[in-house]
């Protein structure tokens, strides 16, 4: 019998603003799409918190026994620097300020991507599909919508017709928002704009004559809208209907809304059964942003270079301080918080070493079994990873109970114990046993320091050949040099 058989998940869906029993639509299996990033830039630490979130969700339904296809996709095209349709194409953008090709900046901030991800230890997604692949597929979702009248063509743009949309289906099902509420609270057109109402949206625009980043199409020479990037790789790789859509709250208005039209408009019914949203990460009680300077780049906390932060944190580390709070609730990003997770993390890497060594008894003063039941409930109950912690912390107290003997366990349920616990510490919450000395402590930092200097007074003296046997030497073992206009950091992997 498959676990999930055993075990009954609630999810919070955020269509019904209620904790629904978990029911996929082909028994046995799972779809899962969330939004993925926009590659324009370094990935900002509030996205990873978000894939964070559906990376554990994807390995705990894993885990449960299902077969689970996970589309996250890449967006290369078509999100503009505004929500209201307007503005530059965000990485064509960035592009004509590099002076280099959209597509190495698409090439550049997705290796970044993966490469952050990879050091936080996510599994990949099953289809990584990107936006400027599936073109021919946006044109024939465009094209239906026409065909059934909710959309129409302005200029050779083509537009998604908000208010007929709302006579038959209601828009802002998901947000909680009335089309009325809206017509109120925006800006009235300004006479430039081929919109009949401002709460319509592009499906295609016509590109300028300066636009790049254009393809043909029955209506112009132009590019896709944002939002239909997803609705058209959800529904190829996953269906009309399917499970699991997730992102973050940001974008349940208006991206995840519009999704919602252009599939009602397309097929008459609602694509998704339970939509997940993860919340906001904040830094030090605000909000994060590169122009207060309440920033931090993910690579930063690897290497401590930042000064938000007093040293450099594991991936594990950062990874576990994140799961200790739960995917709907605000995270804030303190160096203390960050401090007190890496004390709990050696706590349980150092309780999973002991393991090994434990004497067993007759009997166990603990009931393993009911232990591990508590671990799925927790994780039941809307992926609760902070409760699932503490829990696991429990099995923590319980190992150091049995090591100074006051506390004892059978052979059977060591094995039981050890098996649970590695399985959701390192499998469902993907941690990874790393030890103290391997981390980024204070002496591997300062070792690495004295390197930093001794190459940088290579270079001055321009001995090349010494300063690149420093770097080279160096990611032989795995700490890989970073220079930038600031000065040389370092990262381990
Ligand atoms: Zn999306």
């Amino acid at each position: 019998m498959p676990l999930y058989d055993t075990q009954t998940i609630k999810i919070y869906n955020s269509l019904s603003g209620e904790k629904e029993v978990f029911k996929p639509i082909n028994e046995g299996y799972v779809g899962m799409y969330v939004c993925g990033p926009t590659v324009y830039s370094n990935v900002h630490l509030g996205n990873v918190r978000t894939f964070m979130s559906f990376d554990v969700i994807f390995r705990y339904l894993k885990h449960l026994g299902y077969k689970v296809r996970y589309v996250r996709n890449i967006t290369d095209a078509g999100h503009l620097e505004n929500d209201a349709d307007e503005g530059e194409d965000r990485i064509a953008k960035k592009a004509r300020l590099e002076a280099i090709e959209p597509m190495e900046v698409v090439q550049r901030y997705t290796v970044d991507f993966h490469n952050i991800l990879n050091k936080f230890n996510f599994l990949p997604p099953s289809i990584e599909p990107t936006a400027t692949g599936h073109i021919i597929e946006q044109i024939e979702l465009i094209k239906t919508i026409i065909d059934n009248g909710m959309a129409y063509v302005v200029n050779g743009s083509v537009y998604f017709d908000v208010h007929k949309y709302n006579e038959s289906k209601p828009y802002g099902i998901l947000s909680k928002r009335k089309l009325e509420d809206l017509i109120h609270n925006t800006r009235a057109l300004d006479g430039q704009s081929d919109k009949r109402n401002p709460q319509d949206f592009a499906l295609w625009k016509k590109a300028e004559p300066q636009h790049i980043m254009r393809w043909p199409s029955p209506w112009s020479d132009g590019f896709p809208g944002w939002h239909l990037e997803c609705t058209a790789m959800s529904t190829k790789y996953l269906g009309e209907q399917f499970d699991i859509h997730g992102g973050g709250m940001d974008l349940k208005f208006p991206h995840h809304e519009c999704e919602i039209a252009q599939a009602e408009a397309c097929n008459d019914h609602s694509p998704v059964n339970y939509w997940l949203h993860a919340n906001m990460l904040i830094m030090n009680g605000k909000k994060m942003a590169k122009s207060t300077g309440n920033f931090i780049l993910p690579n930063e906390i690897f290497s401590g270079d930042n000064p938000h932060i007093t040293k450099a944190y594991a991936p594990s580390v950062a990874r576990f301080f994140m799961l200790q709070a739960h995917y709907r609730s605000i995270l804030d990003f303190t160096n203390n918080g960050l401090l007190a997770s890496e004390k709990g993390f050696f706590r349980l890497m150092d309780a999973i070493n002991l393991i090994e060594d434990l004497k067993t008894s007759d009997s166990s003063s603990f009931n393993v079994s009911e232990w591990k039941q508590k671990c799925y409930d927790a994780m039941n109950d809307d992926f609760n990873t902070p409760i699932l912690i503490a829990t696991l912390f429990d099995a923590v107290k319980f190992i150091n109970q049995i090591k100074d003997g006051s506390a004892t366990i059978t052979k059977e349920d060591l094995g039981l114990l050890k098996e649970t616990l590695e399985n959701f510490t390192f499998d469902i919450l993907g941690l990874v046993n790393v030890s103290k000395e391997s981390t980024g402590s204070d002496k591997l930092s300062g070792a690495v320091e004295i390197l930093i200097n001794l190459r940088k007074e290579a270079r001055q003296n321009k001995d090349f050949a010494l300063s690149d046997k420093i770097r080279d030497e160096l990611a032989e073992v795995g700490i890989q040099l970073n220079d930038s206009r600031e000065g040389t950091t370092f990262t381990t992997n």
